[in-house]
């Protein structure tokens, strides 16, 4: 295929839904390109060498309160029951997380808490601090200083090798706390996992005639003049750092096959004070794969590697401010668009990115279709 109509920087969710939509909605040529070996993005999951399906970028537990994304990505999937429950161990126990009012009778040792004695007990042993201004203090007047020390305080210092005082309410603010004995992880209508995994359903998606993809080819190397692009990945690469990097947290995964079926009791489990890394995850439980062995992921948090989550410092937030003004002008006299978890310098759950990924179709489609 030649004289594509549009070009596509990034086969993650944004790339293939803009890719997806581009071709059977406008009949357009799309050339889809990505410089990893696989569609999905952070996404992508595959099978072990055990044979073990396994998330290779972290778990990821998709989840929406919107029944019209379920059914436009039902033309791509089945899916199963997302199984998302995690657990925190400190002090030598297992507790349910987020907090609930089991998390608040195990940790406090009472037999069982109503939602009025478990708001009392918070009551009573939260800080009392009118407006937080950062996530320290935010938890402390949420939970007190006893579980802001047992669940926050050493996981946080992993994640983001910073302290929770010098980082935004909505770090530690973004994890609820229930009155109730609800042990998911997230509170969501629709929880689901595709039935055969999120690569399958990527490739189902772009798997068009009018999309061709090009895998481990990489943005910079490509010499090619289309009338649109869609730019998904680092928004500071594309301006080649010209106001300087901006920074990620990265991770580091270790995969460990045990000969057993399953080796912990829920997906997830944290360790705040404990070990090196964060959590482990056995997405067994909720792929519900059946396999005599299972692999654990243990992830590291790192400073150096892929980019995973935005350090949100106001420091960083008004370098982003600089590029996306770029980017702005990029749009109006280029017909370059930004879209994405990199290219917005913002952590979005893959729901939300694919809702954004369907506003920049609209987008384009008022703009450019029928000219
Ligand atoms: C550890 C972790 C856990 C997560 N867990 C969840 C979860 O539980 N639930 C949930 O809903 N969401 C989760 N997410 C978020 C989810 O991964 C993102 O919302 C989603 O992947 C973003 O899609 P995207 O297309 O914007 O970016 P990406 O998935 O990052 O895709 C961007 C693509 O662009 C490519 N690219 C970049 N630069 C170039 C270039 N120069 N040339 C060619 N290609 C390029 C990259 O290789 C990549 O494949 C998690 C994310 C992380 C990091």
């Amino acid at each position: 295929m030649t004289n594509y109509d549009i070009l596509i920087v990034g086969a993650g969710p944004v790339g293939s839904v803009i890719a997806e939509r581009c071709a059977t909605q406008l009949g357009w040529k799309v050339l889809l390109i990505d410089k990893r070996n696989h569609v999905a993005g952070n996404c992508y999951d595959r099978k072990h060498e055990s044979g073990v399906l396994i998330h290779q970028y972290g778990p990821h537990y998709f989840r929406t309160n919107h029944q019209e994304l379920v059914d436009y990505l039902s033309q791509f999937t089945e899916w199963i029951q997302g199984n998302y429950f995690v657990t925190s161990y400190s002090r030598g126990e297992y507790f349910p997380f987020p907090i609930n009012l089991l998390t608040l009778a195990q940790f406090f040792k009472k037999p069982t808490l109503t939602p009025e004695e478990g708001q009392a007990l918070l009551e009573e042993v939260r800080e009392k601090i009118d407006n937080p201004q950062n996530s320290e203090e935010f938890v402390l007047s949420r939970v007190g200083k006893e579980m802001y020390e047992a669940f926050y305080l050493g996981y946080t210092l992993k994640q983001w090798d910073m302290h929770p005082k010098d980082l935004a309410t909505s770090v530690c603010g973004r994890i609820p706390v229930r009155f109730n004995e609800d042990c998911r992880y997230v509170d969501h209508q629709f929880q689901l996992t595709p039935k055969e995994g999120f690569t399958a359903l990527f490739e189902k998606m772009t798997n068009h005639p009018l999309i061709e993809k090009r895998l481990e080819t990489d943005y910079k190397s490509l010499d090619i003049n289309t009338p649109i692009t869609i730019y998904t990945g680092p928004i500071d690469e594309y301006f080649n750092q010209c106001y300087g990097k901006l920074p990620w947290r990265s991770l580091e995964f270790e995969f460990k096959e045990y000969d057993e079926e399953y080796r912990q009791k829920n997906v997830q489990v944290n360790y705040p004070n404990e070990h090196d890394y964060t959590r482990t995850v056995e997405i067994k439980h909720v792929t519900q794969q059946q396999h005599p062995h299972t692999v654990i992921s243990y992830e590291y948090p790192r400073a150096e590697g892929d980019p995973y989550y935005p350090i949100p410092t106001e420091e960083n937030h008004q370098l982003y401010e600089k590029y996306r003004l770029l980017a702005e002008k990029e749009t109006l006299e280029k017909n370059v668009y930004f879209c994405g978890r990199l290219a917005e310098y913002k952590y979005f759950n893959t729901d939300e990115v694919i809702e954004n990924a369907l506003r920049t179709f609209e987008a384009l489609k008022a703009t450019h279709a029928n000219k």
